[in-house]
């Protein structure tokens, strides 16, 4: 299984990809993690990567396909995989499936998770992150209930005014939500929903695809 999830910034795409990898033993891939790695490590790519990441735009395709392409040709993907924020344009989208086709592969399924902008905010101004295991959770906690540790922070672009600027930028774009479309491969998820009820719909949606 390659299941691509889609959605703004805040509409639980790397929650959900958590759940469903855990449930389903399938790698979880994410972008905005990887980028976020390299950047912590300043690699040259990483020096790159930063400042389009501070601005909140998306990092240019060239640097995000190439590091994405010398991911997946890794033998772990194997066992199923589910990209969370990759793709985010057509290009990158045209470059997965050339990536793939290369491997025999292609993309079994795309799910867009969509939610108002004004619940995308609210959620992205008030997320907090445990600095150990990497739990999100959406009120400043005195303990995380996942590895209990006291150590939480906020995302720099997380910030009012990058979280704009990202709402505005990096919506899935109508021209690459129309190629799954057209493919039978796009399902829409109400985000509104408790994040039981997403993973449930995601599921339902994949009924009937090769799991
Ligand atoms: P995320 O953790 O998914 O919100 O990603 C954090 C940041 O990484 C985004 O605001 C973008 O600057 C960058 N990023 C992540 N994935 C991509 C992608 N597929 N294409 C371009 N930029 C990306």
């Amino acid at each position: 299984m390659i299941l691509i999830l889609l959605g703004a910034p805040g509409t639980g795409k790397g929650t959900q990809a958590k759940l469903l990898a855990q449930k389903r033993g399938w790698l979880h891939l994410s972008t905005g993690d990887m980028l976020r790695e390299i950047v912590a490590a300043q690699t040259e790519l990483g020096k790159q990567a930063k400042s389009y990441m501070d601005a909140g735009n998306l990092v240019p395709d060239a640097i995000i396909i190439d590091m994405i392409a010398a991911r997946i040709s890794q033998p772990d993907v194997e066992a199923g995989l589910i990209l969370d924020g990759f793709p985010r344009t057509l290009p990158q989208a045209t470059a997965l499936d050339k990536a793939l086709a290369g491997a025999g592969k292609a993309v079994d399924f795309a799910v867009n998770i969509v939610a108002p902008d004004e619940e995308l905010i609210r959620r992205l101004s008030t997320r907090w992150l445990c600095n150990n295991c990497g739990h999100i959770a959406s009120v400043q906690m005195e303990k995380c209930p996942s590895c209990g540790q006291s150590d939480f922070r906020q995302r720099a672009d997380d910030q009012p005014d990058k979280v704009r600027v990202r709402l505005e930028k990096q919506k899935p774009p109508a021209d690459m939500l129309a190629r799954y479309q057209a493919a039978g491969k796009l399902c829409e998820i109400d985000g509104m929903q408790s994040i039981e009820r997403v993973t449930a719909d995601i599921l339902a949606c994949l009924e009937g695809v090769r799991t």
